[in-house]
């Protein structure tokens, strides 16, 4: 069996080749165009089990070649990351519509099963936490390119639903709620890494806003096992699932549980949203997922271990995790 891994060079995508690579015998594509993601990610692999395709999403013809000879596709490029998608709006959605649309028209030819990413942004700035999969979604104007992100995932996921209903294609959505661990990047806004690279440097640790505002923080490891999960699972095929853990923590207590696993002598220094992003930011104060759902199919969801992850992150940069 082969399957493809669009963005597998990327943080999440290069774990799940790790996965597949582990658990199964198949045989895996990977097509990434390098923009965020990083040979490296992969340089640890040496299988002639592992392929890897330097390329955009946004080629239909290139998109449709690998797609026919997969038997299973995990669609996970895309532009990352609020800083990102803030800085570069139009090639964020481009990508995120253009590229995800390739992906279903390719496996609908063939009806090979799809993962879509999508993401705990498509509830926008909905204050009704914990999130459920049918939950409303509240978003701010066009004017705030930080919104662009959130619905072009809500716009994929309508398209695979779509597939679906005209097209007969098994797809399955996940929407993962920060995931972290190790080989993710500080470099494009991501807290974790950010912090950590922070306090290991011993700079200050900078929170945005008043640091109240929390989030539920998912291992990698478990978001991958999730994702496979869930495409190798017929009963989770043509629905939509939360993929992260509950039990959120505040950026605030974040910064300090970094600052004490480090044991590093940084403080801690707040920024105003509208001095990080610009003065049209809006950040949401909860993001929590609602499991029941993943648990009804899978009879599990992910464990919510912040330590685990903080000490895996930490020792990827460095030999010493004070307990
Ligand atoms: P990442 O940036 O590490 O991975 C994205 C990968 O896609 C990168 O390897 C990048 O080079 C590749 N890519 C980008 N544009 C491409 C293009 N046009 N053609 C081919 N490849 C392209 O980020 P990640 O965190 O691993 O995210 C993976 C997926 O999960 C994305 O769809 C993202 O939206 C989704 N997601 C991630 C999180 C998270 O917490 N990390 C949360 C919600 C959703």
């Amino acid at each position: 069996m082969s399957v493809l891994i669009t963005g597998g060079a990327g943080f999440i995508g290069s774990h799940l080749v790790d996965h597949l690579l582990a658990e199964t015998d198949h045989q895996v594509v990977v097509l990434d165009d390098f923009s965020t993601g990083s040979a490296s990610n992969l340089a640890h692999l040496d299988t002639d089990r592992l392929e890897t395709v330097d390329g955009d999403v946004r080629n239909g013809s290139l998109v449709a070649d690998l797609v026919a000879d997969a038997d299973a596709v995990y669609h996970l490029a895309a532009a990352v990351g609020v800083k990102t998608i803030v800085e570069n709006p139009l090639e964020s959605m481009r990508t995120n519509l253009e590229g995800t649309e390739n992906v279903l028209e390719a496996a609908a030819s063939d009806v090979t099963p799809t993962f879509i990413a999508s993401s705990s942004e498509v509830y926008g700035k909905s204050e009704a936490v914990p999130f459920a999969e049918e939950d409303d979604r509240v978003y701010g104007s066009t004017t705030s390119p930080r919104w662009g992100y959130a619905t072009a995932k809500a716009a994929d996921e309508f398209l695979a639903l779509g597939f679906h209903n005209e097209r007969d294609l098994p797809v399955v959505v996940g929407r993962y709620f920060n995931i972290v661990g190790p080989r993710q990047t500080g470099q494009y806004g991501m807290v974790i890494p950010t912090f950590v690279e922070q306090a290991l440097a011993g700079d200050d640790l900078t929170v945005y806003g008043d640091g109240t505002q929390t989030r539920s923080f998912t291992h990698v490891e478990d978001a991958v096992s999730i994702t496979h999960d869930l495409l190798t699972t017929s009963d989770a095929h043509d629905d939509v699932f939360n993929v992260g853990a509950p039990g959120p923590t505040s950026i605030n207590d974040l910064a300090k549980r970094v600052i004490e696993l480090t044991g590093s002598d940084s403080d801690i220094t707040h920024i105003p949203f509208e001095e990080a992003y610009d003065e049209d930011f809006e950040e949401p104060d909860e993001r929590e997922p609602d499991v029941s759902k993943l648990r009804d199919v899978l009879g599990q969801s992910p464990t919510a271990d912040l330590d685990w992850i903080l000490r895996d992150v930490i020792d990827e940069r460095t030999d010493e995790v004070i307990d």
